[in-house]
């Protein structure tokens, strides 16, 4: 018996006590077929009131000088990768294109993670928990970022990377995840093609797969930034946090660790939370207020987010209503403008899937939309130089100049 922590079905409430690898509650998951969204997703519930009760006082001081071993799946912090995940700087910027925003905005830089994304810290946790369970073989479906990030974590780990990735993904992406040695398979098909096919396989050979929310320890590690978030803001909370949205995990992650800490007595609210998608895949926010799910196909710019079949749909969307979190969509247009804007200003340069989390504060601050003095988060989730392509449309590399002072002069318009 598992005394640590324990699972919960999001659909059917089941609870699961297991010390085995679980995945999708066996009852709902007979129900799935590839048109919808799976059911089934595990939620990692703890022991809170023995925490409370054993911490008794100052308690997020406590959890955080342990490194929050008490709220993760893992038996010590000493499995964790040797680099450096999470802990990634929150900058605080008050003024945009030389104008004063009346508010203050948190960029949460992710890129800073070792494989230059958010999914490392889902990485660090699941090939933890591979270590501590001896399990060598850890597999991903990934649109790119997932898989170059297990790809990285395997390696500072000495485990064994499989990925499987839809071929159109960015160059940049399928370079590190050969880089890092890992063994890459890139699917004639899409992202969700890839993440049924990695599923599959991981059964017959019985490896330990990581699959955004199918394996619900990622979206233990995605919520570390929530811990993180709040006590970079002084143990206060933001008013509101924008997070680029595509299956899902990310914002019920950001949740989650909210969540925790409320359940902890730590704070008395969930800040609002606003999910960001592309116009081009937008199947959280445009199925919300549906009863049926319908999969619209995905196309757009911000490639770490284009989704048909968002994986942890249902769990997403159940935060999103029980928390009033909110939605917004954004333009492809509005995603490279975004991007620009925030590379500009800030010396951040993100991928077009961060880009969207920024495009969705500007849309509320072009609206009037942020209150006065309020505190607002955007989610930076991936570096920019993961896809170059993306943002080739807007910018114009000039061609050369004679190496002679006078030529540059009239080049610069001296
Ligand atoms: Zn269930």
């Amino acid at each position: 018996m598992n005394n640590k922590f324990h699972f919960s079905c999001v659909d059917c409430g089941k609870i699961i006590n297991s010390t085995k690898v679980e995945y999708l509650c066996n009852d709902c998951e007979s129900n799935n077929n590839v048109t919808q969204p799976p059911q089934g997703v595990l939620k990692t519930e703890y022991n809170f009131s023995e925490i409370k009760a054993r911490l008794s006082s100052d308690i997020f001081n406590k959890l955080e000088n342990t490194g929050f071993i008490d709220l993760l799946p893992i038996k010590s912090i000493g499995s964790l990768p040797y680099l450096k995940v999470g802990n990634t700087p929150l900058y605080k910027v008050s003024s945009l294109n030389n104008k004063d925003l009346g508010f203050d905005l948190f960029l949460k830089d992710d890129s800073q993670n070792p494989t230059f994304s958010f999914k490392d810290r889902a990485s660090a946790i699941v090939s933890a928990y591979a270590k501590e369970n001896n399990i060598d073989t850890i597999v991903a479906a990934s649109t790119g970022n997932a898989g170059s990030s297990l790809a990285g974590i395997c390696a500072s780990q000495k485990q064994r990377a499989i990925i499987f990735v839809p071929a159109t993904a960015p160059k940049a992406k399928l370079t590190q995840i050969m880089m890092y040695g890992a063994q890459i398979v890139p699917v004639n098909g899409t992202y969700d093609t890839a993440f049924d096919l990695s599923i599959e396989i991981t059964k017959k050979y019985g490896w330990y797969n990581r699959n955004t929310a199918f394996n619900p320890l990622t979206i233990e590690g995605k919520k570390t930034v929530s811990y993180e978030l709040y006590s970079q803001l002084d143990q206060t909370l933001p008013d509101r946090i924008f997070v680029p949205v595509g299956d899902g995990v990310i914002i019920s992650g950001v949740y989650k660790g909210f969540e925790d800490l409320l359940k902890l007595g730590i704070i008395k609210k969930i800040p609002t939370i606003v999910a960001v998608q592309a116009f081009g895949s937008s199947n959280i926010v445009n199925n919300i207020h549906n009863k049926q799910f319908v999969s619209t196909p995905s196309k757009t710019i911000a490639d770490s987010i284009s989704v048909d079949i968002p994986r942890n749909y249902l769990m997403a969307k159940k935060y999103l209503l029980d928390f009033e979190g909110e939605t917004i969509l954004v333009n492809d247009d509005e995603i490279i403008a975004a991007s620009k804007a925030l590379s500009s200003n800030t010396g951040i340069f993100t991928e077009p899937a961060a880009a969207t989390a920024f495009a969705g504060v500007l849309s509320y601050y072009n609206n009037n939309k942020l209150k006065k003095e309020s505190k607002n988060v955007v989610m930076l989730t991936g570096s920019g130089l993961k896809d170059l392509n993306a943002v080739q449309s807007i910018i114009s590399i000039p061609s050369p100049v004679n190496p002679t002072i006078s030529d540059i002069e009239r080049f610069l318009n001296l």
